[in-house]
């Protein structure tokens, strides 16, 4: 290996000792409950289907036509020539299912992030950032040039506090938070928070990535669930997860969207999604009007699933949504018990520092209305034997 490139060798090395080197698993077939990873047939836990859309008639369908008509690439920027009928339509149908004044379709949820933050703050502004909010968010914030004062996880009084000691030294300020933590499933106290940031004075933020389709009435995120329309500013969320598509979306008042669409780099350098993926968001939004029965029975096997793992002595954390943590301390363990899970049938990644603070290791469980009554009932027998076999219970 060239010379100048040796410290990669180490870092890489230095990874594995840690137990932190990620092992990227091949999946063989469509996503559902059950999937072919690396040749083998296993029960499904780790990915984020939470309503079972990704492989779903009707989005097939949908996305299908779509390609029949429109065929596959948009060959353009959405501000150049890549703004067709069905991301306008996809735009106005998800700002009516969300009850904001506006949205805009971009390329991923990460993208999102990426495009709303710097057209409201600057250098001269000061963003307030749960201290474990998404790696895109941070990013996002990063990219603004804001100064950025994090305050304590999930800590409104903590969020007034550093907001009244830093907003006078800057010209505005904005409070952004994760709705759902990816990582521990808990959610925001939202109403709280936006009651600080108005008394303050600053705008509001937040990223519903993992509350979209999971939260409020059918699955209308988290402004629903506190009942907060019309009050944040901005939502950002993501159509890869419970929509099953790809996509992400920055919805929220007027004057923010129509502002976003002139300012933000990832909306004006880089194309459009594709009218397949639009097509077949459109088809979810249709189908989680229709219905609640899906987000229905994405809770009720999450209360179920959690239950019975805190019966068998897990440690599920803070979970308050289907998102379900098994806490395990160190990397390595959650590594072994991941790689041991897997050679009973099932498929849960182990997360790691970064993504988790050390010594908080874990595998995170994702549970989706997809899962059988059966599938949960094998899912727990699994955990169980690994649980003993390794002396986590
Ligand atoms: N925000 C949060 C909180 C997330 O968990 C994720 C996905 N990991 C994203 C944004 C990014 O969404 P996408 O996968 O659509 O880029």
């Amino acid at each position: 290996m060239a010379e100048q490139l040796a410290w990669i060798a180490e870092e890489v090395a230095s990874l594995e000792r840690q137990g932190l080197l990620i092992n990227l698993r091949t999946i063989g077939s469509a996503v559902g409950p059950w999937m072919v990873v690396d040749g083998q047939r296993v029960l499904n836990m780790c990915t984020n289907d939470y309503l079972g859309l990704a492989n779903h008639a009707a989005l097939r369908q949908a996305a299908q036509a779509a390609i029949a008509e429109w065929g596959v690439g948009p060959a353009a920027v959405r501000s150049i020539a890549g703004t067709t009928a069905l991301h306008v339509q996809l735009e106005k149908r998800l700002a009516q299912f969300k009850g904001v004044e506006d949205a805009l379709y971009v390329q991923s949820g990460f993208c999102a992030n990426q495009a709303v933050i710097a057209p409201l703050v600057g250098k001269e502004d000061v963003i307030f950032s749960d201290r474990l909010n998404h790696a895109s968010i941070i990013d996002g914030c990063r990219l603004s040039g804001a100064k950025i004062v994090p305050y304590a996880h999930g800590d409104a009084a903590d969020a007034e506090r550093v907001i009244q000691e830093n907003l006078p030294n800057f010209r505005r300020g904005l409070l952004i938070s994760d709705g759902v933590f990816s990582m521990d499933g808990d959610i925001a106290p939202l109403a709280d928070l936006y009651a600080v940031a108005a008394r303050q004075g600053v705008m509001t933020m937040v990223d519903d990535a993992h509350g979209e389709g999971v939260l409020g009435r059918g699955g209308r995120g988290i402004v629903d669930h506190f009942g907060l329309h019309g009050r944040l500013d901005v939502e950002v969320g993501t159509l890869s997860k419970a929509f099953g598509v790809v996509g992400g979306v920055i919805a929220g008042k007027k004057t923010v969207i129509d502002f976003v669409r002139q300012k933000a780099r990832p909306f004006l350098f880089s194309s459009a999604v594709t009218p397949a993926d639009t097509a077949a968001c459109l088809a979810a939004v249709d189908l989680l009007e229709q219905s609640t029965e899906l987000v229905d029975r994405l809770w009720s096997n999450a209360r179920f699933f959690k239950a019975e793992m805190q019966r068998l002595g897990f440690d599920t954390g803070r979970s308050q949504t289907p998102i379900t943590p098994v806490m395990l301390g160190e990397a390595p363990l959650a590594q072994q018990f991941s790689r041991t899970l897997f050679a009973h049938g099932l498929f849960a990644m182990a997360i790691g520092f970064p993504t988790v603070a050390r010594g908080q290791a874990r595998i995170r469980v994702m549970i989706s209305a997809s899962h059988s009554q059966a599938d949960l009932a094998q899912a727990l027998d699994i955990f169980g034997t690994v649980g003993k076999q390794l002396g986590v219970i």
